[in-house]
């Protein structure tokens, strides 16, 4: 299993790269949203290039939507991974096999995630279990996540299980609605009981679970981290949503000069960058 590496880099984007999906889960509606750019790789390129020299290599959370839906995806990653290096948040829909080994995981990352009303167990599993060294790492396995909606919280523990046996961890995520928590008490404590994130000392899971605030904290998300839209403006994170730290198109695009206050009351994603 390969060692998370995200640390050595400086700065870290979120990129969603598109909104279309080929999945329909019951707890998103990220696939409803229009993609507004459609850029050729030589055009998103020409961007990053921007980027890699004024910030080095960056750390990018390719996300969506699916980002494999992106219609020259392969050729988007071999041409990024010179660059960056790409964490593919994903679905495992795609062939992992154009890309993995022939791109290294020290340039090329997967963050996988089992949707089992749209994806089949044994292909998600003998894919992750494919890209094993590319998954996040994790003290119990080489890291899935999965949707702790109400619906999935009474499979979790059997795909728990079934995970492990192939040197899995599976990570359940609380469920989104409305920009608030949608788990009752109940369902955070079975989180809480199989999430392998109870014992990380910069307390993700509390968080994530709505216990913790960031409100009033000095924060580097918009410095260290931002988050690219599929229009291509640019948050400080994925839950602020006012475009504050600019567009990514832009010649003179930049970060913000130091971290920054948090206003908000939840931070379920990306508590990582509190000071
Ligand atoms: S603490 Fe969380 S919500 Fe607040 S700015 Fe940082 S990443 Fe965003």
């Amino acid at each position: 299993m390969a060692e998370n590496i995200n640390h050595l880099h400086k700065i870290t984007f979120g990129w969603d790269i598109t909104y279309v999906c080929n999945y329909r889960c019951p707890y998103c509606t990220v696939w409803d949203q229009p993609t507004k750019l459609n850029l050729t790789v030589e055009e998103w390129i020409g961007a990053w290039e921007r980027v890699r020299r004024k910030y080095g290599r960056c750390y990018i959370y390719m996300s969506g939507g699916e980002p494999s839906r992106y219609p020259d995806f392969y050729n988007l990653v071999r041409a990024l991974t010179r660059l960056h290096t790409v964490d593919v948040c994903t679905n495992l829909s795609w062939d992992v096999r154009r890309l993995v080994p022939a791109v290294g995981n020290d340039v090329l990352r997967v963050a996988a995630s089992f949707h089992p009303s749209f994806a089949r167990f044994e292909e998600f599993f003998e894919k992750a279990v494919y890209v094993k060294d590319y998954l996040p790492s994790r003290p119990e396995g080489a890291a899935v996540y999965y949707v702790a909606s109400r619906a999935q919280i009474p499979e979790m523990a059997g795909y728990r299980e079934r995970f492990a046996r192939g040197g899995l961890a599976l990570v359940p995520l609380p469920v989104v609605e409305d920009m608030d928590i949608g788990n009752d008490e109940r369902e955070k404590r079975l989180i809480e009981e199989l999430s392998p994130n109870k014992n990380d000392p910069r307390q993700k899971l509390e968080f994530q679970l709505k216990e913790l605030s960031p409100q009033g904290k000095l924060c580097r998300a918009g410095h260290h981290y931002a988050m690219i839209r599929g229009d291509g403006s640019v948050d400080r994170c994925s839950v602020y949503k006012d475009k504050q730290v600019g567009n990514f198109l832009d010649e003179d695009f930049e970060l913000f000069d130091g971290p920054r206050v948090c206003a908000q009351s939840w931070c379920p994603y990306e508590s990582q960058w509190l000071v």
